[in-house]
């Protein structure tokens, strides 16, 4: 049995973990849920899976739930996220809020020993070597559920890096695969997130339109894997069947295949190392359309190109790329600048940035975070005047 505090409950891959709690009630069982802000939902969740504690990060929203439900404790606040991950009789935290408030109830998680099974790839885009750290004194452990990223842990099966030549990442290319850069510069919120292949949180789907999210997947593998970023590459799949390919020294190739559902990587990153028989849709290969892969075209991914220069930058790089991007997609989002203006904007505050170089300390990590956003604003605000 493992016992699960489900952090996002609400979205799209919290009610994907909610699916296989139902689906393996003797095998999960969700000890607490937390969210931002939707207690109905998260409140209709407590009940079905009798779950005695629950957080609402938005304090109203609190408010509303104790006044609503009186099955259990109703926790509130930021702090209350890394409380529910640290708590004893937890084995596994599910970490699937959006956004780079999801590193502190990493932390939080990985220093109590516990293993995070991690959607919130920010929590290694801002502080991925910290995290290791964390780890490995403590014992705990970071699993992806990122798709790509379960597919990498599934082919190596635990080999170290020293057999692997080269990782290879897939990216769909999102909704303007096929569009000329020129013509999407006034793409709207509703265009953007339309996905063709994946349905996923808002944020996220507008990173798969710059490639932003798929740079942020090279810095997760860079962490998660050990690997040097001039080994890990990316390619153009548009069917999202093959998530990604280990190349071995030897010359083999591994991939990991299946039809785009993140219940799957999710379900893995609960059995790991073990499998468990699911009943999730399966891959057939006879009906598949035909797999193809082309290079990234560098002016269709402009997020990619950042997130590998911030990497190279190193230091606290990376974390501002992520303040910059995530402040710059709630902009776009509120329809307050274009589409056209994201990347340039992410881009002009990286360049600005001076990169804390040493060892970073999450109080580094946080005030590096801190700049970016603001500085973000600043330089929306004279786009916005312009
Ligand atoms: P979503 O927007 O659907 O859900 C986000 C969840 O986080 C909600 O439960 C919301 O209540 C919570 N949340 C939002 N802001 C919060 C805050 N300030 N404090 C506390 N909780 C907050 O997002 P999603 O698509 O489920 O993505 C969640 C994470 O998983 C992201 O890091 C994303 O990059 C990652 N991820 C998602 C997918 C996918 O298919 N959806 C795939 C790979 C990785
Ligand atoms: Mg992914």
């Amino acid at each position: 049995m493992r016992r699960v505090a489900l952090l996002g409950a609400t979205g799209s891959i919290g009610t994907a973990a909610q699916d296989l709690a139902r689906a393996y009630p003797d095998r999960i069982r969700l000890v607490s849920l937390a969210a931002r802000s939707n207690h109905e939902a998260l409140i209709r969740a407590a009940e079905e899976f009798r779950v005695p504690r629950i957080a609402l990060v938005d304090p109203e929203a609190a408010r509303r739930a104790r006044s609503a439900w009186k099955g259990g404790e109703v926790l509130e606040g930021e702090e209350a996220l890394a409380a529910l991950a640290a708590e004893d009789g937890v084995d596994v935290v599910v970490n699937a809020v959006v956004g780079g408030i999801g590193l502190k109830p990493t932390v939080a998680a990985l220093s109590a020993g516990k293993r995070v099974a991690l959607a919130n790839k920010e929590s290694v885009v801002l502080a991925g070597e910290l995290l290791l750290g964390i780890a490995k004194r403590s014992g705990g452990s970071l699993v992806p559920v990122d798709s790509e990223h379960s597919g990498v842990a599934q082919c190596l099966a635990a080999r170290p890096v020293s057999d692997v030549r080269r990782v290879t990442l897939t990216a769909s290319g999102g909704p303007f695969l096929r569009r000329a850069p020129a013509s999407i510069q006034d793409a709207t919120p509703a265009e953007v997130l339309k996905h063709p292949t994946w349905s996923m949180g808002e944020r996220i789907t507008v990173d798969c339109a710059t490639l932003m999210n798929k740079g942020f997947e090279v810095i997760e593998a860079r962490w998660l894997f050990g690997l040097p970023p001039d080994r890990l590459d990316v390619v153009i799949h548009p069917q999202s069947i093959v998530h990604a390919f280990v190349e071995f020294v030897d010359g083999s190739v591994l991939a990991q295949l299946s039809i785009p559902d993140m219940r799957l990587p999710l379900l893995y990153a609960l059995s790991a190392p073990e499998r468990w028989t699911s009943e999730l849709p399966r891959l057939q290969l006879l009906d598949l359309p035909s797999l193809s892969f082309e290079r990234p075209d560098p002016a269709r991914s402009p997020g990619l190109t950042l997130a590998r220069r911030a990497l190279e930058a190193g230091g606290t790089s990376t974390a501002v790329l992520n303040a910059a991007d995530e402040e710059a997609v709630r902009l776009f989002l509120e329809k307050k600048i274009r589409f056209g203006d994201l990347m340039p904007l992410v881009e002009e505050v990286l360049g600005a940035h001076r990169p804390q170089g040493g060892a970073l300390t999450l109080e580094s990590i946080l005030e590096a975070d801190r700049w970016a956003r603001a500085r973000l604003h600043e330089a929306a605000a004279n786009v916005a005047r312009g």
